[in-house]
């Protein structure tokens, strides 16, 4: 499992409607309007 980092929703990597790399990670999203929001400020939701 993995969180979505926009909206903390825990999201089963196998099934994410949608994922990002940023900065060598990948993250995972629950839809694409939290990637979308992910992409739009990624510094503010990766984790550090
Ligand atoms: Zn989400």
């Amino acid at each position: 499992m993995s969180k979505d980092p926009v909206c903390g929703m825990q999201i089963g990597e196998a099934s994410a409607p949608a994922r990002s790399e940023y900065e060598g990670k990948t993250y995972y999203f629950c839809s694409p309007a939290c990637k979308t929001v992910f992409d739009g400020n990624p510094d503010k939701y990766a984790v550090k």
